[in-house]
């Protein structure tokens, strides 16, 4: 195939005007000037802007029901930490996924891929963490796999986040985290994850109990992503720079000396300017990150709590508002190192790479962050493949 495209952002370089490509075989094979092949399909996008597919490094989309009723609550004065105290929050949605079957959370998930491909969104990671013992931590996974092997969703990234709260019925978070720890031979063999997370926090699980997990994932080869300072900084982004994390997420609170750990260290910071603004939370330090020459990725963290959204455009467009990125720093944030944080080729367009690419009904890519709430692609390929809208 061979797109004519107005503007092409390739997230390597500077955009190119009025320029063309050729997609075969799943990949770029030519960008600018090349002999056209006389059978191929040209397909005239001569008004449009053409980016990487976008990768939302952080989702909860494993998820199943309803908690609209305790969003209501929320927005009516009680606060996260007085709700998840109440056996809501994250507990409610454990407790939906544990009645659901394997096909159920599948069904639920492709679907919830499907409309993020329609934003477009071509590469997607996944947690686990509403299951919270074996065999349902296991089972989210399971769905997530078979999810994952659809061709006409975006490719997933599945990330076990057993410490993700304390069930009900355990009152010990180091002992929840030694189960944790014992889970994840299983989960490496059978090649359910390819990172670990846990959420370190004021009111979630300390250093102490997330170490001795992280440490065993590392041992397994698999990836460290940590949720770190939502609330407060307590040795999170620390760990994950002594750990050598691929990513931090969060970081509202964060010391210069920390992001310059972490910068040393090859993690990069996942903002998630959906959820500070769900909570009326003040913005990270972004310009501290900055300075410490950190990537800065941008995803939406997809979940039915704290940021009620599908969509990575809306990320995009609140991290220029509210955390006042440019355009550019969100873009390349949702794309290449977004994708570079999962340890993915795509997130970029160069020749040899692979054809994920959105085609935007947009000029221009200022234009990306100005429609809110609406789908804006026309196109958008996978490995040359359309997947959406
Ligand atoms: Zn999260």
């Amino acid at each position: 195939v061979i797109l004519r495209i107005g503007r092409l952002v390739t997230c390597d370089g500077d955009p190119i005007d009025g320029t063309a490509l050729l997609v075969r075989d799943g990949k770029v094979e030519a960008i600018g000037e090349f002999d056209a092949p006389p059978d191929e399909l040209v397909l005239d996008h001569s008004d449009a802007l053409v980016t990487p597919g976008l990768v939302d490094a952080h989702t909860h989309a494993a998820w199943i029901g309803s908690r609209a009723r305790e969003y209501a609550l929320r927005m009516a004065g009680a606060d996260y930490e007085t709700i998840a105290a109440q056996g809501g929050g994250i507990v409610a949605s454990m407790n939906s996924v544990r009645a659901a079957s394997v096909e159920e959370l599948t069904t639920v998930l492709s679907a919830r891929l499907k409309r993020m491909a329609s934003m477009g969104v071509t590469a997607v990671e996944v947690k686990s963490g509403y299951g919270l013992d074996e065999k349902s931590e296991y089972k989210q996974l399971e769905a997530i796999a078979r999810a994952a092997e659809r061709k006409d969703v975006p490719a997933v990234v599945p990330t076990f986040l057993g410490l993700h709260a304390l069930p009900p019925g355990q009152t010990d978070r180091r002992t929840y985290a030694r189960h944790c720890r014992s889970w994840l031979d299983a989960i490496a063999r059978d090649r359910l994850a390819r990172f670990v997370d846990a959420y370190v926090d004021r009111s979630a699980f300390s250093v102490y109990d997330a170490r001795p997990v992280l440490e065993r994932a590392r041992e397994l080869g698999l990836g460290i992503r940590m949720h770190a300072g939502q609330f407060a900084d307590v040795g999170a982004a620390r760990l994950a720079a002594e750990l050598g994390a691929a990513s931090v997420d969060h970081l509202e609170h964060v010391s210069a000396e920390d992001a310059h750990a972490l910068r040393a260290a090859g993690t990069r910071a996942v903002l998630l300017p959906v959820a500070s603004f769900t909570l009326g939370q003040s913005p990270p330090p972004v310009a501290l990150l900055r300075q410490a020459g950190l990537d800065l990725v941008v995803a939406s963290d997809s979940n039915p709590g704290t940021a009620p959204t599908e969509s990575l455009p809306l990320a995009m467009a609140m991290a220029v508002r509210n955390y006042g990125l440019s355009v550019t720093e969100a873009l390349l944030g949702a794309t290449r190192y977004a994708a570079q944080s999962l340890g993915l080729d795509s997130g970029w367009l160069r020749v040899g790479g692979p054809a994920d690419l959105v085609v935007w009904d947009l000029p221009h890519e200022n234009d990306l962050v100005q429609p809110w709430g609406v789908s804006r692609a026309r196109l958008v390929l996978r490995a040359g493949v359309p997947i959406g809208p």
